[in-house]
């Protein structure tokens, strides 16, 4: 299957990371997120171990968290030695009361408000990447009050079209993110932020986009970030330190989506970036990478129920099940394809096309749209959607006041709730 993960049964029942899935649907209640630690932290290592090898030891790996944010997840980033970019107040406080470093932590965002920023300072967040001169203006004048110097990276846009889907384009001349080099405002924050006196510029971040499956973009944007760096050293006589290249990597939703070699892929962008230093005169800066996706994604899986079955003669099958939209929004947002399967009929042959739909209100909440299942499909069957440990919990939702889905972590055939399930008193907690 897509995964090394999942395997089937001779029963013919899924199983992943060792276990049935029908069998952990049973015990820990439907739907449900499972998560595979083992797998999460193998890629962990696949960064870690490459990133070090091919960069250099100042070289580092941080989990861009927003893929999946849950207290567990920033333990395990910090056993494997990773650091975390956050983008929130939010995910400050799940990191901070998980234990981890936040001395290792770079704060992104394309809007920090001041309640932000003295936020961050006050936990220690180590870095702050810098998106705007107006913000670059409020750390100094917050670190000011602190009395404190604050490391930070100035988020640029090489100017660069990944081809890849227009909401997680982040690279072009005309993102949202950051300061474009093209136009000169990367220079111009730059210039600004040498001058201010309470932030202490570390280098420079990019970040091209999201499901990228080679390195092309890494090594263009890397190719075009070095120049600049070597620019604002001639001119204003700054060496940068730092330089991120920003996350992305691609994960298979689908059976025909390629596999990647991502500690192949580190090996390349480092022969060229350290070619590139050379050809500029540059030394080597200490590398930042931020996988979010690759680190999580093929780490989880969602299981649901079947509630309904319906043929509409002449027209379509749907197959509607206990979740949907709320805990993956992900196809409504952006069409995302899904490997969807029926986890107790591995070995039924898949004859007829259902939409997989939710149970919201809404005639968006579609999970996949024309899924061969068996014939067989009926109420009380287990679906399961697969590679959905990245981007689904962290952005689920209330939608409907359906109670957000618990996530189960699975090590070495124990399984532990890590995020519990939302109760119906957990739904009215804010309301007065
Ligand atoms: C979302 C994001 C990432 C992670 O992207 P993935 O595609 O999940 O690897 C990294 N850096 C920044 C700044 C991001 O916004």
């Amino acid at each position: 299957m897509i995964c090394n993960n999942l395997t089937v049964s001779p029963k013919g029942h899924l199983r992943f990371a060792g276990m049935d899935a029908a069998e952990l649907l049973c015990r820990f209640g439907s739907p449900l997120y499972l998560m595979d630690e083992q797998r999460i932290r193998q890629n962990c290592q696949t960064y870690y171990n490459a990133m070090k090898a091919a960069f250099g030891e100042a070289a580092l790996p941080l989990y861009a968290s927003k893929a999946a944010s849950f207290m567990e997840v920033y333990r395990i980033a910090e056993s494997e030695g990773m650091g975390i970019d956050v983008v929130s107040c939010g995910e400050i406080h799940t990191a901070k009361k998980a234990g981890f470093p936040m001395e290792n932590a770079y704060f992104h965002s394309n809007n920090k408000t001041d309640a932000d920023i003295a936020f961050a300072m006050e936990n220690g967040v180590g870095c702050f990447v810098a998106d705007h001169p107006e913000e670059v203006l409020a750390i100094d004048a917050i670190a000011a009050e602190k009395g404190i110097t604050q490391k930070i990276l100035l988020r640029l846009t090489p100017g660069i079209d990944t081809h890849t889907y227009e909401a997680v384009n982040t690279g072009k001349v005309d993102s949202k993110f950051g300061s474009a080099i093209e136009t000169g405002q990367a220079e111009e924050i730059t210039k600004l932020a040498l001058d201010c006196k309470n932030v202490r510029l570390a280098g420079f971040h990019c970040h091209v986009g999201s499901q990228v499956f080679d390195s092309d973009t890494f090594l263009r944007s890397a190719e075009i970030m070095l120049k600049f760096i070597a620019a604002i050293r001639e001119t204003y006589g700054f060496l940068a330190e730092e330089l991120d290249l920003g996350g992305g990597y691609g994960v298979r939703y689908l059976e025909s989506d390629p596999e990647i070699d991502i500690a192949a892929n580190i090996y390349e962008v480092a022969a060229f970036v350290k070619e590139q230093c050379k050809a500029l005169n540059l030394p080597l800066p200490a590398i930042r990478m931020e996988p979010g996706r690759s680190i999580v994604a093929d780490a989880g899986i969602t299981l649901y129920t079947v509630g309904a079955v319906k043929t509409i003669p002449g027209y379509k099958n749907y197959v509607s099940v206990d979740g949907g939209m709320g805990d993956n929004p992900r196809y409504a947002l952006y069409e995302s394809p899904y490997t969807v399967v029926a986890a107790e009929k591995m070995n039924e042959p898949c004859s007829v096309l259902y939409d997989v739909v939710g149970r919201c209100c809404e005639s968006g909440d579609v999970l996949q749209p024309a899924v061969s299942l068996p014939a067989s499909m009926k109420r009380g069957d287990i679906i399961a959607v697969l590679t959905t440990g990245a981007y689904n919990y962290s952005m689920a939702s209330n939608y409907n006041r359906i109670p957000r889905l618990p996530i189960v972590m699975i090590k070495d055939g124990d399984c532990r709730v890590v995020v519990r399930r939302e109760t119906l008193d957990d739904i009215i907690g804010c309301d007065l």
